[in-house]
């Protein structure tokens, strides 16, 4: 692929940006990784709508939001990227006390948004550095709430752009797991390496119903549970959050510490001594470091008790030749 500086330009009917070779180390948190052949970011929802519908049918799709849960092997990805974040940015608070938000919305908006409407319960998305599409399609949560519980109903589009509304009973959902039921297959997407095939709509937007309570007791809340993170997690290094999903009545990180792991590094990443799920990029890690410590705690731990840790991370693109 060419690692050329990305060429910016527009393109013809279509409002938002198409660049190319675009490196994506700048769009994902653990700051490592190849280069986009494509990376488009559209106007808005119409605009993503003319793109899909101009898009050949074989060009591999892959949304990214903030990149924030993504580890794009070093040998880059084919296709086009579609960039969410900074683009599909409404947020509003509905007749009928539910709140809009489109999927580029980050959490941390979208929680201090509800705050200022005097709603409860957004508050655990303060700290998770995602957008809303990401979100619903890791089905994030944390310190007891999932975004699943919130969802009235979403907003997809498949890649043919075509509009779909659906609830939560058309998806499998599950510990960091959502599932389309009726996969259309003639509109897969980008794949997801964490295991979950293909998708085959994108979330664009989620009405989310939040009860109605005190803000500046929800602004408190946030800053409680945005304190707890800094006091835990190793916040100062690149990282994609928890690396591995928690087996049932277990903690990755438990056992990844028990295993003496905290700490084992592989080029410049690293098992973070503060919080031993997470990997840190020491500075200058590549992709392929990162997965090979991945690969690696993975075997120790099955190794040392038995047990298989599944990467809740999405690993995607081409490895180096
Ligand atoms: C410091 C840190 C702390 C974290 N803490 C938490 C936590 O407490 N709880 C938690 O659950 N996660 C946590 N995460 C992980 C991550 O923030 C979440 O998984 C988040 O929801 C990912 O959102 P994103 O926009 O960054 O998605 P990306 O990383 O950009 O994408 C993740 C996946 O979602 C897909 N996707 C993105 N947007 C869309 C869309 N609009 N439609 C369909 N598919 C889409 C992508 O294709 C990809 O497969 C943490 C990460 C970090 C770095």
């Amino acid at each position: 692929m060419n690692m050329s500086e990305p060429k910016q330009f527009k393109t013809e009917g279509l409002r938002g940006e198409m660049r190319r070779d675009v490196p994506m180390s700048r769009h994902t948190s653990w700051r490592a990784g190849g280069v986009a052949e494509r990376m488009y970011q559209p106007a808005d929802l119409d605009d993503l709508l003319v793109f899909l519908r101009s898009l050949p049918v074989e060009e591999p799709l892959h949304a990214v939001g903030l990149g924030s849960n993504l580890l794009v092997r070093d040998g880059g990805l084919r296709g086009t990227v579609l960039l969410l974040h900074g683009a599909l940015g409404g947020l509003r608070l509905e007749a009928d006390g539910s709140v809009y938000a489109e999927a580029g919305v980050p959490g941390a908006k979208l929680a201090r948004f509800a705050a200022l409407h005097d709603l409860r319960g957004a508050e655990f998305c303060a700290g998770i550095p995602g957008t809303v599409g990401g979100m619903l399609a890791m089905n994030a949560g944390c310190y007891g709430s999932e975004i699943w519980e919130k969802v009235l109903r979403v907003q997809t589009v498949n890649r043919h752009g075509e509009v779909r509304m659906r609830t939560a009973g058309d998806y499998e959902i599950g510990y960091r797991h959502v599932l389309l039921r009726s996969k259309l297959p003639s509109t897969a997407g980008g794949r997801g390496a964490g295991g979950e095939g293909w998708y085959s709509e994108l979330f664009v937007a989620a009405w989310l119903k939040f009860e109605a309570g005190d803000g500046d007791i929800a602004r408190q809340e946030i800053k409680v549970l945005l304190g707890k993170r800094i006091a835990s997690q190793p916040l100062d290094l690149p990282n994609a959050g928890s690396v591995f999903r928690n087996p049932p009545g277990d903690h990755a990180a438990r056992l990844i510490q028990q295993c003496g792991l905290k700490g084992r590094r592989i080029g410049g990443a690293q098992v973070s001594e503060k919080h031993a799920n997470f990997i840190v990029n020491t500075g200058g890690a590549t992709a392929a470091d990162i997965e090979n410590l991945i690969n690696e705690v993975r075997a120790v731990v099955r190794q040392q008790t038995g047990i298989d840790l599944h990467p809740e991370v999405r690993i995607i693109g081409e490895k180096l030749v």
